[in-house]
């Protein structure tokens, strides 16, 4: 693989540059998904975040980290934003999204169950090279998002993960609006939404398809 010090996003119709800034990353934000890892649903959104260095493209593959067994896929919504906001109302957090497309946050759980237990953060299983899988994105000029998409991902060809976007529990203007609150956001900045229910275990050799209707596919093996 060819390591770029600059990575930019990949956007269909478009020359535009959009260079991945930091990627904010937002747990449990689809109800189902909470139950099945026996977390609480929370108050407000959960962040974490990821460096651009973990990015990589559609076609490319996923590296297993050897120091951890429960290597997890988690597909989800992710929000390309297009300009500088700070304290940003639900008005010009919309604004702010320039466009969509797919990601996986892949995830090592094994790894991260042994760091919640010592109260330590998220990093080693969740920022390691290639843990940020992303699909070429649509501008919102191209395409308006009505979250009656549905996204989803298959593994060896079986579907793992298959879920409406209006099953998330706070909506991307309301993302965008809660992590200005906290950080700034600025163009090429891009925001994983959360995974829905399906999360499983891959191994070495898996073939991975991830899809969000009408916005953006994604496929990657791991190696
Ligand atoms: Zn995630």
């Amino acid at each position: 693989m060819v390591v770029n010090k600059v990575k930019t996003s990949r956007i269909k119709n478009s020359k535009e540059e959009f260079v991945i800034g930091k990627i904010v990353c937002v747990g449990r934000n689809y109800a189902e998904h909470v139950k099945e890892l026996g977390n609480e649903l929370p108050d407000k959104p959960v962040l974490f975040l990821k460096p651009a260095s973990a990015a990589i493209y559609t076609g490319e593959s996923i590296i297993h980290p050897d120091y951890g067994n429960e290597l997890h896929h988690e597909v989800e919504l992710v929000l390309l934003i297009g300009k500088t906001v700070k304290k940003a109302s639900l008005e010009k957090a919309e604004e702010a999204i320039a466009g969509y497309g797919g990601g996986l946050d892949m995830t090592l759980r094994d790894v991260q169950n042994e760091l919640k237990k010592k109260g330590e953060p998220w990093t080693l299983a969740k920022c390691f090279d290639t843990s940020a899988v992303l699909s070429d994105f649509i501008l919102k000029e191209n395409y308006s998002l009505t979250l009656e998409e549905e996204i989803s991902l298959t593994v060896n060809g079986q579907v793992k993960q298959k879920e409406k976007l209006n099953k998330m529990i706070s909506t991307p203007a309301e993302l965008v609006s809660y992590i200005s609150s906290v950080m700034t956001l600025e163009k090429g900045d891009l925001i994983f939404t959360g995974t829905p229910s399906g999360v499983g275990r891959v191994q070495r050799g898996d073939k991975l398809v991830g899809n969000i209707e009408n916005v953006g596919e994604l496929n990657c093996s791991i190696i």
